[in-house]
């Protein structure tokens, strides 16, 4: 499974963000595909289509989709250089498939700040900064193997060459591999080499009570100025607070989150963000036994869709019906929408949608 790693330097409040993602905490025995790991939390995906879908099938059983956050500690000043935690903590990073900052935006007085003051920017240079040194030597490696077989003219690596000597570039301005304009064929050249600063990145700024009340403060500011440079996204939490959401159930959620006048929980907002960081959307099965929703990747066919389900559903896949989420309660129900004309016959061509509400026929 995808899964989006958390990261940030001591006393941030990734701890108290863990926390809540695993005290929300989805109900394991759904998902026994999901990683067993105490640094893993899997969270359920909120979606309001899977909520009309049961009210309108009455299913025994509703099983919402889940993802995964993954908390990777320990990163310290010099983690690039390789010593003990600061390896471990690379390595983790590099299994990650999004990279979550969380950046102290919050002033407290009793809770010391690493670098002795709350600067957000700073403290977001000092991680990026490692990320970016670890990758330069990963390229710097690369090169050294690349460029004789470049300077014989073999095809491939006048390619990778080129490639790589522009990444390097940025990395040389302090800049991401990110930032580095590449083609679809330049991209899955340097996919390979696994680039930490290559992962899509989101910032969750930690604030405080009242500040998040407010809809930030000044230092959100700054980190909002610096993730548009990167053209990343910034989500204001309140960590504390997110701790306090996770203990609630549904109706009790809903009224806390009106009562302190919040349209949706910063954990929700970190989820929606990281699927559409991965480029991940939702499809549905709904049948009387269970209603369900499913993660896929956007480009996905319908066969390696039923894969998801069951590898089985894949290898004897025949056909699916589909119909999407908007013509189906636009109907009402099935029946309604198979009268309309709404529910299609899709072969293995097929590349599913967002929404489609899926039932899939197979051979065993
Ligand atoms: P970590 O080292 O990044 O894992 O940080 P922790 O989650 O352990 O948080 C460090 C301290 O900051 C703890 O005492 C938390 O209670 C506190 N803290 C975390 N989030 C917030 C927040 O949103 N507001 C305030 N005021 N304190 C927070």
């Amino acid at each position: 499974a995808l899964t989006t790693g958390i990261v940030g330097l001591p006393n941030v409040g990734k701890s108290t963000l863990f926390n809540a993602i695993t005290q929300a905490g989805a109900e394991s025995a759904n998902y026994p595909f999901c990683t067993i790991d105490p640094n893993v939390g899997i969270v359920e995906v909120p979606d309001d289509r899977l909520h009309k879908l049961t009210e309108m099938v009455q299913p025994k059983k509703v099983v919402p989709t889940a993802f995964e956050f993954t908390d990777i500690a320990g990163i310290v000043k010099g983690a690039s250089k390789g010593e003990g935690l600061g390896n471990k903590f690379l390595s983790h990073i590099r299994q990650v498939d999004a990279i979550l900052q969380v950046v102290r935006c919050f002033e407290d007085e009793n809770i010391t700040h690493v670098s002795g003051k709350v600067d957000p920017i700073d403290d977001i240079e000092v991680i990026n900064l490692e990320l970016i040194f670890a990758d330069m030597e990963t390229v710097d490696k690369r090169i050294v193997r690349v460029e004789k077989l470049a300077k014989s003219k073999d095809k491939e690596a006048v390619a990778e060459f080129s490639v790589l000597v522009k990444i390097k570039d940025a990395l040389l301005n302090e800049l991401p591999a990110r930032s580095v304009e590449l083609t679809p064929e330049e991209k899955k050249i340097v996919y390979g080499l696994h680039l930490l600063t290559m992962k899509p990145i989101l910032y969750a700024a930690n604030v405080s009570e009242e500040d998040l009340l407010e809809g930030g403060n000044e230092h959100v500011e700054k980190v909002r100025e610096y993730a548009t440079r990167e053209h990343a996204e910034v989500i204001v939490i309140c960590a504390k607070i997110e701790e306090e959401i996770a203990e609630l159930d549904g109706d009790e959620k809903k009224a806390f989150l009106e009562e302190l006048g919040i349209k949706e929980a910063g954990l929700d907002q970190l989820i929606r963000a990281s699927y559409s960081l991965l480029g991940l959307a939702t499809y549905f099965t709904a049948g009387v036994q269970e209603v369900r929703a499913w993660t896929f990747r956007k480009g996905m066919k319908a066969p390696q869709c039923a894969g998801i389900i069951h590898t089985d559903f894949e290898r004897g896949f025949i056909r699916a019906e589909v119909v999407a989420y908007d013509d189906l309660t636009a109907a009402g129900n099935m029946a309604a929408a198979k009268e309309k004309g709404k529910v299609r016959l899709e072969g293995k061509e097929y590349e599913m949608k967002d929404g489609d509400v899926v039932h899939f026929r197979f051979n065993v």
